[in-house]
């Protein structure tokens, strides 16, 4: 999961499903869905992050907005966030730091782990369990798929990391972009996990 700071809400009566708000969302996001981390540029949503059904008083709150993929708006329990099911805020706690993402190669799967145990983030863990390792998910194969892109993007990094190893004048810019969440590009996939397979305090100024 990553870190927002959202802009200023907009100082008009708006609609969530207007372009221009749309597209404001968008870029505080970076393009990245807000659950899975995957660079959505087209196919994305605006999530509710308090659902409507449950809050239609938030249907148009700036802060309820989030960016979202197909898959993880159609995978996420409906109940979210309401009493007893609430997960981490992007926006307001500190995600990238309490939640760890690894890609196991061994099982194809995703360890999802953290240092803390509050009731917000066991949801989230199990939020991300359903997300990436289809636990709780009936007949979808978009957690597979997503892992695939996953392991393409780990492995990816892992080779120009070692060239990087080799010419760090050469590969840093590369690599910088691919730790960063500003790229707006494919490159910043699943920008936590390959943050996390990386020695913090050497890279940190790369991390956004
Ligand atoms: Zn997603």
């Amino acid at each position: 999961m990553i870190n927002i700071k959202k802009s200023k809400a907009p100082d008009k009566v708006f609609n969530h499903k207007d372009k221009d708000i749309k597209d404001k969302i968008r870029n505080d996001f970076f393009v990245l869905c807000y659950i899975c981390e995957e660079f959505v540029p087209v196919h994305f949503q605006i999530d509710h992050f308090k659902p409507q059904n449950n809050f239609p008083e938030l249907k148009n709150n700036w802060e309820n907005l989030f960016y979202c993929c197909g898959k993880c708006n159609g995978m996420r329990p409906r109940n979210i966030n309401t009493d007893g099911n609430e997960v981490l805020n992007n926006c307001i706690d500190d995600v990238e730091k309490l939640i760890k993402l690894e890609y196991i190669k061994k099982t194809k799967k995703i360890k999802i782990s953290s240092e803390h145990n509050s009731v917000k983030i066991k949801n989230t863990i199990k939020l991300l369990n359903r997300i990436y390792n289809g636990i709780g998910v009936k007949n979808s194969k978009a957690p597979y798929y997503k892992r695939v892109e996953i392991k393409k993007e780990i492995e990816k990094f892992e080779k120009l990391f070692e060239k990087y190893k080799k010419n760090k004048f050469l590969f840093e810019n590369s690599i910088k972009q691919r730790l960063s969440k500003r790229t707006k590009s494919l490159n910043s996939n699943y920008v936590s996990f390959k943050r996390q397979m990386i020695d913090y305090h050497k890279f940190k100024q790369y991390f956004d």
